[in-house]
């Protein structure tokens, strides 16, 4: 069966980078039949920030990504997260150090750090390796007797792995294809420390084993490990999972990773949710931006997979039949935070209005504007021009408060001498248009324009700004019709008079 995790490390909130990951496990999982895990990677204690595995937790259930099987949805598998799996680690280095397929190294870090300074003065670069090792401190160079000694005295040691000697170890990718490594050039990687506590790789490889893991889907950043991690799999005898790259989310402009700052400098969220560190600082999410999670998930789908059509809409459902791993890109993925917008007005369009009157009437309230005009009839007016709950305020405030001012430029061309007789005629009109609405008040109000020979702009120019307070919004008529009478004739006497 297809089991494939999310294996996040609690260093902080959740990356969009860290979310598409998440996204592409859930949908290849879905798509399968599968279980999609989440496995906190927390044995670096020093890194762990509290409430970060919340966050996750948080962000993809609002995404509509849920885990099958998590810290608080054991399903056989757990402890879910490594810092509950601790006592297992040690056994495992035991076993690569029995079989001499791993070593005890003393050296400590100011020796190392000696060490490569020296050779970097000779611009040579240290690496603790098949080269190195019989000079340093360790099992490999030392006799049994005097590791014992040291092992027996509790001097502190950690675990490296004898990275064997291939001349090219062939590698195989579900987004990258056929690789070969030379070994030559590898270190060997340190699994286990005194402290009784496993590295990532040792702690990822036998976590991924006994989770019975099938896939492993991660970002590009850990193809450097991929060499290591097979060899680890073939050391302990076991079979590999298939793995899958992503590629990386580069800068919406010029080149590189996409940062956190990329976002700030640009004014686009690069969090699910908003994060407040320790320190106070906000780091704004999509979530409190008001962005809906479908929108996030469409976009996120798009960002290194495509479906290999001219598609870019996509329902949750959809993109779990359509998800392939062999449609994921092999070059990064370029961050546009313009297209963002444009999924979000997409599915902002999707919403039922009468969902949109209670947020709008949410939105009103905090301003402290009360209103008689009927929201349901506002909504359909502005909705298409707007893509967030605050834009359809934006696009609408004129129903709600009554221009005071007049836009100056279109106040000039709009407002002329003869303005104030043309337009009494028309209150006169408006006043004896019987059913007043829309599509009587154009039926009305056009015609007599045309009778009149004075042209559409003399009209419908000071309309539009008695009403509005500028030359923009909807069509004059149904803002007309929605404000009602009474309220239409008042904003016409008080721009003209
Ligand atoms: N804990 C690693 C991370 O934070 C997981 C890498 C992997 O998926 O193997 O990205």
């Amino acid at each position: 069966p297809v089991r494939v995790r999310f294996a996040p490390s609690p260093t902080g909130p959740l990356h969009i980078g860290g979310v598409r990951t998440a996204l592409f496990n859930y949908l290849f999982a879905k798509k399968h039949g599968g279980s999609f895990i989440l496995r906190i990677e927390d044995t670096d204690q020093n890194r762990y920030v509290a409430g970060a595995e919340d966050y996750i937790i948080e962000a993809l259930d609002w995404l509509n990504i849920p885990f099958d099987e998590s810290p608080s949805k054991e399903a056989g598998f757990g402890p879910y997260r490594q810092s509950e799996r601790k006592e297992m680690y040690r056994q495992y280095a035991t076993k690569l150090l029995d079989e001499g397929k791993a070593y005890y190294a003393f050296d400590t870090p100011d020796q190392l750090n000696q060490i490569r300074k020296e050779l970097e003065a000779e611009g040579k670069t240290f690496i603790y390796n098949w080269e190195s090792r019989g000079s340093l401190k360790n099992s490999l160079s030392m006799d049994t007797q005097e590791v014992t000694t040291l092992l027996e005295q509790g001097t502190p040691y950690v675990v490296r792995f004898k990275m064997p000697l291939t001349e090219d170890l062939q590698l195989s990718d579900q987004v990258r294809g056929k690789m070969s490594v030379n070994t030559k050039l590898l270190d060997d990687k340190i699994l286990f420390k005194s402290d009784g506590m496993p590295t990532y790789h040792l702690a990822n490889i036998v976590d991924d084993h006994l989770m019975q893991i099938s896939h492993v889907i991660r970002g590009e950043e850990w193809l450097p490990s991929l060499a290591l991690h097979v060899l680890l799999y073939e050391a302990f005898g076991w079979k590999s999972p298939e793995f899958a790259h992503l590629p990386l989310i580069m800068k919406p402009v010029g080149k590189g990773k996409l940062s956190k700052r990329d976002g700030d400098k640009m004014g686009f969220p690069v969090f699910p949710l908003d994060w407040i560190s320790e320190d106070g600082d906000l780091s704004s999410g999509y979530r409190e931006a008001g962005y809906l999670p479908e929108a996030v998930v469409n976009m996120l789908a798009l960002l290194g997979w495509n479906p290999g059509t001219e598609q870019e809409i996509f329902s949750l459902e959809e993109l779990t039949q359509e998800f392939k791993l062999e449609r994921v890109n092999k070059a990064g993925a370029k961050f546009d935070p313009e297209k963002t917008k444009w999924f979000q007005h997409h599915y902002f369009q999707l919403l039922d209005n009468e969902q949109l009157v209670a947020q709008l009437e949410n939105v009103l309230k905090d301003k402290g504007i009360t209103t008689d005009v009927e929201l349901s009839k506002v909504i359909p007016l502005v909705k298409g021009r707007a893509s967030f709950v605050d834009e359809l305020y934006d696009q609408g405030n004129f129903f709600f408060t009554p221009p005071k001012d007049f836009d100056e430029k279109a106040s000039k061309k709009a407002f002329k001498e003869d303005t104030q007789d043309i337009m009494n005629s028309v209150v006169e009109l408006i006043n004896t248009t019987e059913p007043f609405d829309a599509q009587n008040l154009s039926d009305v109000i056009k015609p007599w324009i045309g009778e009149q020979g004075i042209g559409f702009g003399k009209v419908m120019m000071p309309l539009r700004l008695s009403l509005v307070g500028a030359m923009k919004g909807p069509d004059v008529f149904d803002i007309a019709e929605v404000l009602g009478r009474e309220e239409t004739v008042r904003r016409i006497n008080f721009a003209v008079s």
